[in-house]
């Protein structure tokens, strides 16, 4: 019987393991198929405290691994199809068939960006196309840049990439933006912002040095037409990895794992969430090792006190 079983391998989860096992709880990390979750997807993380110039994004979750797997973290690559059981202990089902007996566990399954799904996105996802201006508009100095979406995040992703880039291009489906007034106010006060309304993105091209451009087609007209691009930041909102939960858990109203302020606590006693799948807001590494933490102490409270 295992004391907590973690589910994902982003910061919130290493950070549970590391938690744990460092207390002397018997847990075992069980990957996902995209271990180390969003930040293998980036290069430069440079917003993670304690490393003054910077730290690859795939060797920071590999020494989070590390960290938990020294303290004595099992780790198991493979998927959660389920969890059984209505209260503590739980048993949860591996896709490899494994079923492992556990008193609690903690979700950290994270979430993941939303793409186009328009022809060329897929493979030029890392080498043009990026889903976080934050992760990688550094890269693009001097470039010329196209986010498409007309929420709040793709304003301030086109606000954040005017400090880069040397053009800044918003593509948006309708001719409406759905952010809220004062992001659009503050996006449209910054003149090198481009806007191109009630257009679909139809076709990223790229070559062997990268991204070279977008196709859009204007709504009004079907017309198609070329937007020489450098970069494509998608910023069409996330979905929280809850699937596998079968709507074991009360969810937000955007789909997010519900918690209790303040707490890891979800709404079946036992189970607790950390990083991303529980948080539609903050979405950084730091944020997401933070509530990894929350959610171990939580979990060893719990256990004390069954
Ligand atoms: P939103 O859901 O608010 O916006 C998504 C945007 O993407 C919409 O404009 C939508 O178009 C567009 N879109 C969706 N699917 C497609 C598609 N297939 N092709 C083209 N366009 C598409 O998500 P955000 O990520 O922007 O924001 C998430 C949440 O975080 C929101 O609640 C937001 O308000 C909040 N937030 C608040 C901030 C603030 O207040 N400062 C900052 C950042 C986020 P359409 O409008 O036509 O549906």
């Amino acid at each position: 019987m295992y004391d907590a079983i973690i589910i994902g391998s982003g910061p919130a989860g290493y950070t549970a393991g590391i938690y744990l096992s460092r207390a002397g709880f018997k847990n075992r990390l069980i990957t996902g198929y995209s271990e180390g979750g969003q930040l293998t997807t980036t290069t430069l993380v440079e917003n993670y405290p304690g490393f003054e110039k910077g730290i690859d994004g795939n060797e920071l979750v590999k020494n989070m691994r590390q960290q938990a797997a020294s303290f004595g973290t099992e780790m198991t690559f493979g998927f959660v199809e389920k969890i059984e059981g209505e209260s503590s202990p739980f048993t949860v089902h591996l896709d490899s068939g494994e079923m492992l007996e556990t008193k609690a566990v903690i979700i950290a399954t994270g979430s993941s960006a939303n793409y186009l799904g328009i022809e060329g996105e897929a493979e030029a996802i890392g080498k043009g196309v990026s889903a976080c201006a934050t992760c990688d508009a550094f890269f693009y100095k001097e470039r010329e840049i196209i986010v498409v979406g007309g929420g709040d995040v793709a304003m301030e992703e086109a606000i954040y990439l005017t400090r880069f880039a040397s053009k800044v291009t918003v593509v948006h489906r309708r001719d409406e933006l759905r952010a809220s007034d004062i992001m659009v106010q503050r996006a449209k006060s910054h003149q090198e912002i481009n806007w191109v309304l009630n257009a679909t993105p139809v076709k990223v091209h790229s070559d062997m040095m990268g991204m070279t451009g977008l196709d859009i087609r204007d709504n009004a007209t079907g017309e198609v037409r070329h937007l020489k691009a450098d970069g494509l930041f998608v910023a069409i909102g996330h979905h929280p990895n809850t699937e596998f939960l079968g709507g074991k858990l009360e969810l937000d109203a955007k789909g997010y794992i519900q918690t209790q302020p303040g707490t890891s606590k979800t709404s079946v006693p036992g189970i607790f969430a950390a990083g991303d799948v529980q948080d539609s807001k903050y979405q950084q590494a730091v944020t997401a090792a933070a509530s990894g933490a929350v959610a171990a102490l939580d979990t060893l409270e719990f256990i004390e006190n069954k």
